[in-house]
């Protein structure tokens, strides 16, 4: 890891939105802090029945705007201070989007990479019963993230239903469409990031088509982003995961990457291709630049040497304030990940509407649905970034503080 602190980098952020905006210095001190935070230790029987105790975290930012949400992690790198970071962007990010929801998120310090199916289910449903008085269908919501899927989730919904003694699937997302998921949700986060560089190419005047496209991270958000625009005629140049990357400038078949990544359990030593650390992919000659995998990955170390058009973040936090600022010097367009990611928890909240409504909805009608509003988020970023002559995270960051704070204010603080 870097070491930055992804805290700091999410109180600098909010301290330059309250400084734009000129905010009432009493809602700033309130959006500082978590409403809730909660810490559990998760204590499982593994397979060869030693006991291992995991630290689980919730994270319940702000509910100014409508019930928490956020997803759920699983990663030796979970602690305190990055869950809170990612809870406090989970805020800003429904805001921008515009859905009724605030933000949390939770994660579980652990290794998911060593542990089999049964040690994550057990974990998985322990941690459930254990953030169980602190979840549910209106208080806080969650959903898939790093090293979680769509079978994390039904664990979670069914441990959830078992203790309540009847089926909730309204109280997470992410859920197998057999149980109520939503059609689209898989490649939510992606075509959101796609519909945002599709508008951001408008803007600059460049194509899809035949643009070069490098991918930090071949997860969720990473491989089906590489599969759209792959399908849209770009030439995805580079991909990569925890254990390194590979690079060929004629472009690769994503297709063919996820399944050689599903035998070989990881994208190096693809055929046909150079293996590049992840610090030379994301130096690469390229149109579109696309960070999908953790924090902290572009920072005032590395960002002078990017040589992309267009920076679409689909990860949380990849950029830091320095790194953010030489790329605007450099004229880089940065999508800023509470905008370019949003497409995520907006399929999520149509999910929740689903649910609640015991309805399902078609691929078509889900996607027109997500096209409309990121294509609203990013021409209201877009118009903040023009009237107040800023960057576009700078925008999105006042656009979603802002949102926030005048529910809060209209709200007042009780009693
Ligand atoms: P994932 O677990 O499916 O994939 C993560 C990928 O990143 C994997 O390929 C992994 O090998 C790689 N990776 C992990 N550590 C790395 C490192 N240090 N360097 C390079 N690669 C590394 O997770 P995901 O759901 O695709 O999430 C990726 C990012 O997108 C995270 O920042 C997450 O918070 C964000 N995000 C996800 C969603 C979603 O719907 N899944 C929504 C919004 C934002």
């Amino acid at each position: 890891m870097s070491g930055i602190d992804p805290l700091k980098v999410a109180l600098d952020q909010l301290a330059l939105a309250a400084e734009m905006l000129d905010l009432d210095p009493n809602i700033h001190e309130y959006l500082k802090h978590p409403k809730r935070v909660f810490i559990v230790a998760v204590p499982i029987k593994m397979d060869n029945s030693e006991v291992k105790v995991f630290t689980g975290y919730r994270v319940q930012h702000n509910d100014a705007r409508g019930p928490y949400k956020g997803g759920i992690r699983y990663s030796p790198e979970v602690n305190l201070n990055e869950v809170i970071a990612l809870a406090m962007w989970m805020t800003w990010k429904c805001a921008v989007v515009d859905i009724p929801f605030g933000g949390a998120k939770g994660g579980v310090c652990c290794n998911p990479k060593q542990m089999s199916l049964n040690e994550l289910e057990r974990l998985t449903r322990r941690y459930t019963a254990m953030i169980y008085p602190i979840i549910g269908p209106y208080t806080d919501i969650p959903a898939p993230d790093v090293y979680t899927d769509a079978q994390t989730m039904a664990w979670l919904m069914d441990t959830y239903s078992q203790m309540n003694g009847y089926l909730v699937p309204e109280v997470v997302t992410g859920k197998p469409i057999h149980l109520g998921g939503s059609e689209g949700r898989e490649e939510a986060t992606s075509r959101g990031v796609v519909y945002c560089v599709e508008e951001a190419c408008k803007d600059i005047g460049m194509r899809i088509k035949g643009a070069r496209v490098v991918i930090q991270g071949f997860g969720k958000v990473g491989w089906n982003a590489a599969k759209i625009l792959y399908e849209e005629g770009a030439k995805i140049v580079a991909v990569s995961d925890s254990k390194g990357g590979i690079y060929n400038p004629e472009g690769l078949n994503p297709y063919k990457v996820f399944e050689y990544k599903k035998k070989t359990d990881s994208v190096i030593n693809f055929e046909g291709c150079k293996n590049i650390t992840n610090e030379e992919l994301l130096e690469l000659e390229c149109d579109i630049l696309i960070p999908a995998a953790v924090e902290n990955q572009i920072t005032k170390k590395n960002a002078g040497n990017i040589k992309a058009k267009i920076v679409a973040e689909g990860a949380n936090g990849p950029t830091t304030l320095e790194g953010g600022k030489i790329l605007n010097e450099m004229g880089v367009f940065v999508i800023p990940d509470i905008l370019a990611n949003s497409g995520g928890v907006t399929v999520s909240y149509f999910e929740w509407i689903q649910n609640l409504h015991r309805e399902h909805w078609s691929l078509e009608e889900v996607n027109a649905k997500l096209r409309e509003k990121m294509v609203n988020a990013y021409r209201d970023v877009r118009k903040m970034a023009a009237d107040k002559n800023v960057d576009m995270r700078t925008a999105a960051l006042m656009l979603g503080v802002g949102r926030v704070a005048e529910a809060l204010k209209t709200l007042g603080i009780w009693p």
